[in-house]
């Protein structure tokens, strides 16, 4: 008989559980006994689904405080010095400040950079090593949740990442393979410790199989995986998702592993090959849900593919999501608002593992044929592109510098934000009642407006050159344009976890997609009306609304991308006839949406490049138009983001070595427009010295020319108070001026 697991659950709780309990207990609202008993809880509620759904294994050691990466770096004594202190008294506070930069105990300190696992929304904290590293294993924490599950009566299988995968993810070293032959025996003491905990099965995760990998990693696959399956008692399921593993399959199914996980979602292609590769004393893991979307499955189709596969394999085959969970929404019956012929249609992750279950039992019972879910048709693809052909402005940058010179009157060097201010506790309470029709539309707005008036005030008395108008009619930057558009599903409770206690609500591109009315030009023109400097308009581009949505499974990408752009399109045009000049397109999911095989690059930013043009398009050549990324290694993205054609660009790179704004210095190939690389990191609640600020601008003027850098922070200064976002920036702009002081 066909088993059924999964690779993860999420672990934010369905009703966020764990991020109000982190939230508190950084704030000193409740102490780390109250945060453990809070992390048990889901722990013990995610499992318990699982069971319900009659999986056959309960996965263990999906759970983390704040991110799996950095469970890991803690697990194996990747510690960077600065952390150094204080941990033996209080390691979870070590494990916050790693992740944050401070927590209730310990001193403020640097945090750890952080970065995008894979292709997703999901933010870890990116493992430093040095040189010197050495490992060592701590799994107490790993340990202690296996033990806890085993006392609840679960058929226990911890998950780790496999030590390939994490010595990819990490920085600091020129080569992290080196550090392999450290680090391999922290693993197999790991694996020996586990299956002294009595764990049947341990899954290793390794991505990475799914990249084009350098030969030397490849490689060390076989030779590394020898040692692990020697040393392990258990039996090791290697799992790999997001990506085919192509030319990684044969090396895949050829190690000494018992089972092996494909995602069939992404490389549906690979079930035949994988079951041709399978050993016969192996199990394949074949991922049919969706881990990454919300609709329902098509249980008919992979009981059309699966049935004769189950028939030969039986037990061998074990039918999975097709990643883990993390990725997708908890419980679709926390869904009180929606719909219900919009949630017959979806699958949440409490969902997903029902619907294991049906197709399991379809499998056992020889059951007829399950329902067929429905298709809809859509634009060919072949249209959107050849429309999306020749969207460039009208005039080159260089004809249209002159033209915003002159209307804008800038200082050298200068200042402004990324888009969002504080949400305050006021304002989220505001913005409650209003959900629960507790206030009117008018009160609600008159309360933004104020909001807005407050934003633009404070930046007018720190001396900002660019204004924005602080983004408070806005949840989250996607969400808000999927309340407005048409053609969206938007979901009451459908969190996904972005970063540490971090959640967005993608909304669901449900069809068609259309502006039925202006979205942000009355904010805008206000915010202008408040200044006479320019306030930005603000609004989210077309690739990251999609990539930021759950897309439909039956419509290309670029179709609803298109519709998506012209909506913006439409937008753009009314803010500059609003007189909104200066107009910021955020793009900080193009990097992300990019696929992971080279091979699917031109393609991926042929269609998303275009939409992006498109949105601006049409502008006249005095308006400028911004846009705004939050990463900083563009290296491999450079051209594309060239080819954006923004005449502004502010990026990431706080965090991140200023080498890899070389990328954008360079003489050829460089980034030929402006460009502000964020000169501090807002996700740390530190804020940053004047000194330091001066220092860092001095250095960015070593690789980029005076005329073409601004000065800002790193993202949107939503998630941080006011107190510190006014002191950050009086220093950053105090800082702009020493330093203009010294090249004028
Ligand atoms: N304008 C947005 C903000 O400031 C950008 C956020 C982002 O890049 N993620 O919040
Ligand atoms: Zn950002």
């Amino acid at each position: 008989m066909a088993q059924t697991h999964i690779l993860g659950y999420p672990r934010i709780g369905a009703q966020r559980e764990l991020k109000r309990a982190q939230e508190a207990y950084w704030k000193g609202d409740i102490d780390q006994q109250a945060l453990l008993a809070a992390g048990s809880q889901v722990r013990s509620k995610n499992w318990q689904a699982q069971q319900a759904a009659g999986l056959a294994l309960t996965t263990v050691g999906d759970f983390a405080w704040y991110d799996q990466v950095l469970t890991h770096s803690l697990m194996f004594g990747v510690v960077p010095e600065r952390f150094a202190d204080g941990a033996a008294e209080n390691k979870l506070d070590q494990y916050f400040r790693l992740a944050r930069g401070r927590a209730p105990s310990g001193e403020p300190v640097a945090a750890s950079a952080m970065t995008k696992w894979f292709d997703t929304n999901y933010h870890y904290l990116v493992p430093e090593f040095s040189a010197e590293q050495s490992f060592t294993l701590d799994a107490e924490w790993l340990l202690a949740e296996v033990r806890e599950a085993q006392g609840l009566g679960h058929n226990v299988k911890p998950v780790v990442i496999g030590p390939l995968t994490y010595l990819w993810l990490g920085r600091g070293v020129d080569n992290a393979l080196d550090l392999l032959p450290k680090l391999l025996p922290c693993y197999v003491q790991l694996l020996e410790q586990l299956a002294g905990a009595a764990a049947q099965w341990v899954q290793i995760d390794e991505p990475i199989l799914g990249l084009d990998l350098p030969s030397e990693w490849r490689d060390a696959f076989a030779p590394t995986y020898d040692s692990l399956a020697k040393a392990s008692g258990s039996k090791l399921l290697l799992a790999s998702y997001f990506s085919p593993l192509e030319e990684n399959l044969e090396l895949a199914f050829r190690l000494p592993v018992d089972g092996i996980h494909i995602d069939a979602v992404r490389a549906p292609q690979e079930v035949e090959p994988a079951i041709a590769a399978l050993r016969d004393d192996q199990v394949l893991s074949v991922g049919v849900v969706n881990g990454r979307n919300v609709w329902r499955t098509d249980l008919a189709h992979w009981q059309r593919v699966l049935q004769p596969v189950s028939e030969k394999l039986g037990g061998r085959l074990w039918l999975s999501a097709s990643c883990s969970l993390l990725h997708s929404p908890v419980d679709l019956e926390t869904e009180t608002t929606m719909a219900g012929a919009d949630k017959q249609k979806l699958a949440y992750s409490r969902q997903k593992l029902d619907e294991l279950n049906t197709l399991k039992q379809a499998f056992e019972a020889g059951a007829e044929q399950l329902p067929e879910v429905e298709k809809t048709p859509s634009r060919s693809e072949a249209d959107v592109r050849a429309e999306l052909d020749n969207t460039w402005r009208a005039q080159k940058y260089r004809e249209r510098v002159p033209v915003q010179q002159e209307r804008w009157q800038l200082p050298v060097l200068p200042t402004t934000t990324i888009g969002s201010f504080p949400q305050t506790d006021v304002l989220r309470q505001v913005r409650k009642l209003f959900r629960n029709q507790e206030i009117s539309q008018q009160d609600y707005d008159a309360h933004l407006r104020a909001e807005i008036a407050e934003a633009i005030r404070r930046q007018e008395i720190l001396g900002l050159d660019v204004l924005v108008h602080g983004e408070a009619e806005r949840n989250d930057m996607v969400e808000y344009f999927g309340e407005l558009l048409d053609g969206f599903i938007h979901t009451g409770n459908g969190w996904v976890q972005s970063y540490g206690s971090r959640c967005v609500k993608p909304p669901i591109i449900a069809g068609d997609i259309s502006r039925p009315n202006p979205m942000t030009v009355q904010w805008s023109e206000y915010a202008q009306s408040l200044s006479k400097k320019p306030v930005k308009g603000m609004l989210t581009g077309p690739v990251t609304i999609l990539n930021w949505s759950f897309p439909r499974e039956d419509i290309p990408r670029a179709v609803s991308c298109l519709q998506i752009a012209r909506a913006l399109r439409e937008e753009v045009l009314d803010l500059e006839a609003a007189g909104i000049g200066i107009i910021q397109i955020d793009e900080p999911a193009l990097r992300e949406g990019v696929p992971l095989r080279v091979s699917g690059h031109e393609d991926y930013f042929a269609w998303a490049v275009g939409c992006f043009r498109y949105t601006c398009s049409e502008v006249k050549a005095e308006t400028q138009i911004h846009t705004h990324m939050c990463y900083s290694n563009f290296n491999s993205i450079m051209d594309a983001i060239v080819a954006l054609d923004a005449d502004v660009i502010t990026i990431e790179s706080a965090r991140s070595d200023l080498r890899l704004l070389q990328a954008f210095a360079g003489e050829q190939g460089g980034y030929p427009n402006e460009i502000g690389p964020g000169i501090y990191d807002i996700h740390s609640p530190n804020v940053p010295e004047r000194k330091e600020l001066v220092e860092r601008t001095r250095e960015l003027l070593k690789v980029i020319p005076k005329e073409k850098l601004w000065i800002n922070p790193d993202c949107g200064l939503k998630t941080r108070n006011w107190a510190e976002v006014g002191s950050a920036l009086l220093n950053m702009v105090e800082a702009a001026r020493t330093v203009r002081a010294e090249i004028v």
